[in-house]
């Protein structure tokens, strides 16, 4: 049972047993679209930690001998219930993180192309063969699990970011002790309940649920073999940190970012709308690949700016159940506070203000939501200067600057380069020249042209440079992070060397 009747609160799922915490103390979900409460969860400590590792350190030897194939059996079970039941935990999706509809389906369809990729994997598992460079000797490359993966997770993909830590760390042989983020642990629930019901054995995956000193007490621990995280700068830099003092322990964390477009000026303009509107305001902002500045040419600024501001005056907020909405609400009170904060430093960096809709009229609130996170979009054109924080620092809101550049691509590079983070970014041009420059000399991990920013096919590297990540925790490269590598010379000749 999932939940404990008497108390009424969901428990942590450890060594495959729905599990009390030793703490004693408890946190709520809350929906961000009306503050009400959605249900309790144990709140994970460092003794829960240490009960979910020793099991999980348990269950290594068994789990690692299997073949892939059947390891990836669970995962076939995992991509079916995602697939039947996307419509349902999309809305769970939506009422945990506020996501627009849409966007909370979006979430359960990206889970289960990653678990499918995972376990698709099993029937092709990686290795490599490189040819000796003596005739009569064979050589290659094999892989084995690293051991215990801890994972820790925000809360804004709740269901996809878990997967793509998770799905293939389980099949390469790895087992894993997971943190889901404190906003969304209804999500982290459900998931933990599929890897119950699909009967992945005990101690293989375990879930504690809780706040930032659960997952340190996971970094901390010299059982885990490879921390994987997603999430905030700070957060992530500390975990690098940490991890960095501790030979033969990794670290892949993947951060946010403060991601631009560039707008050339031979670019198409119904591209570059959509793609700015499309990139700047989806999950309110609040995705790593949001765009927070728009870095336009001058030949087209002014067309572009009209037609920007616009679609910004006319996003529709409202309530991330309702399909007609564009932009649900801020995942919770603080983080509102949070983004008004960064449009109040816009200001008094010397913005011009052109779509300021950040606390929304009462007639833009839906009924019944007068409690929700509500934060509307705020839009201002800025001269560009290195030095303004507003332009370095991420948000994660729908908080957009327009920024005007003469001259040509160089330039353009030039201050789009200018940030300490580089996860995405985008092109909008007619012109393939500058689209290879871009590609080329963007200081970013994931590259779009005539796209908005918003997301990638799973099977491809996710991940960022300098601030923004070190190591990818998603996808193909993954297997990096969980499994370790062994060069096997096999001598097929009685001739001893
Ligand atoms: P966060 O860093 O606050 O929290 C992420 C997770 O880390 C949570 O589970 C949290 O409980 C845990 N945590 C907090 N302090 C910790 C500590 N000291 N040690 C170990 N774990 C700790 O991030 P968030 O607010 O949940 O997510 C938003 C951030 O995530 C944004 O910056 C966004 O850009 C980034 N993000 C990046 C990607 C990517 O792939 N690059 C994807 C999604 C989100």
């Amino acid at each position: 049972m999932s939940r404990d009747a008497a108390t009424d609160r969901y428990q942590h799922y450890i060594d495959g047993a729905w599990t009390d915490g030793t703490g004693g103390e408890t946190f709520e979900s809350k929906n961000p679209a009306t503050g009400d409460p959605l249900a309790t969860f144990e709140r994970g400590t460092e003794a829960d930690v240490d009960t979910a590792l020793e099991a999980a350190d348990d269950a290594f030897e068994e789990w690692r001998s299997l073949s892939y194939i059947d390891r990836a059996e669970y995962l076939w079970e995992i991509y079916h219930e995602l697939r039947d039941r996307t419509d349902e935990l999309g809305e769970i999706v939506s009422r945990e993180c506020g996501k627009e509809i849409s966007e909370g389906r979006a979430d359960v369809i990206e889970a289960y192309h990653m678990v499918e990729w995972a376990a698709a994997n099993a029937r092709h598992p990686h290795g490599d063969v490189i040819p000796s460079e003596i005739p009569s000797k064979d050589a290659y490359m094999r892989r084995k699990p690293r051991g215990v993966i801890g994972c820790i997770t925000p809360w804004n993909f709740p269901v996809a970011i878990p997967f793509w830590h998770m799905a293939i760390a389980l099949v390469e042989g790895n087992t894993v002790v997971w943190k889901p983020a404190e906003q969304t642990p209804w999500c982290g629930q459900i998931i933990a309940e599929m890897m119950d019901d699909a009967g992945v054995p005990d101690g293989v995956f375990n879930m504690v649920q809780g706040f930032g000193d659960a997952g340190a007490s996971i970094v901390d621990d010299s059982r885990v073999d490879t921390v994987l995280f997603t999430g905030s700068a700070e957060v992530g830099h500390e975990i690098a940190g940490k991890v960095g003092g501790e030979p033969g322990k990794l670290a892949a964390c993947e951060m946010g970012g403060k991601n631009g477009i560039i707008v050339a000026e031979d670019a198409d303009l119904d591209i570059a709308v959509h793609s700015a509107v499309m990139s700047s305001f989806k999950t309110t902002g609040q995705r790593c690949v949001s765009s927070e500045r728009l870095i336009v040419h001058e030949d087209v600024y002014d067309e572009f700016k009209v037609r920007y501001v616009e679609a910004a005056e006319n996003v529709a907020v409202g309530d991330p159940l309702d399909e007609n909405t564009f932009m649900g609400p801020a995942i919770e009170p603080e983080h509102v506070e949070k983004i008004h904060k960064h449009n109040e430093l816009a200001k008094k960096e010397g913005a011009e203000v052109l779509v300021d809709r950040a606390d929304l009229n009462e007639g833009e609130i839906p009924d019944g939501h007068a409690n929700g996170n509500w934060v509307g979009p705020f839009v201002y054109e800025i001269e560009y200067d290195s030095d303004r924080r507003c332009l370095q620092e991420e948000c994660f809101g729908p908080h957009v600057a327009l920024i005007e550049y003469s001259g040509g691509i160089e330039r353009a590079l030039e201050i789009h380069n200018d940030t300490h983070y580089g996860l995405a970014g985008a092109i909008i041009s007619e012109d393939y020249r500058k689209i290879h420059r871009f590609r080329d000399e963007a200081e970013i991990g994931l590259a779009y042209a005539n796209l908005p920013c918003i997301g990638a096919e799973v099977h491809l590297p996710f991940g960022g440079v300098k601030k923004s990540g070190n190591g990818y925790p998603s996808a193909r490269e993954v297997i990096e992070a969980v499994t370790e590598r062994t060069a096997f010379t096999l001598n097929n000749s009685s001739d001893i060397e």
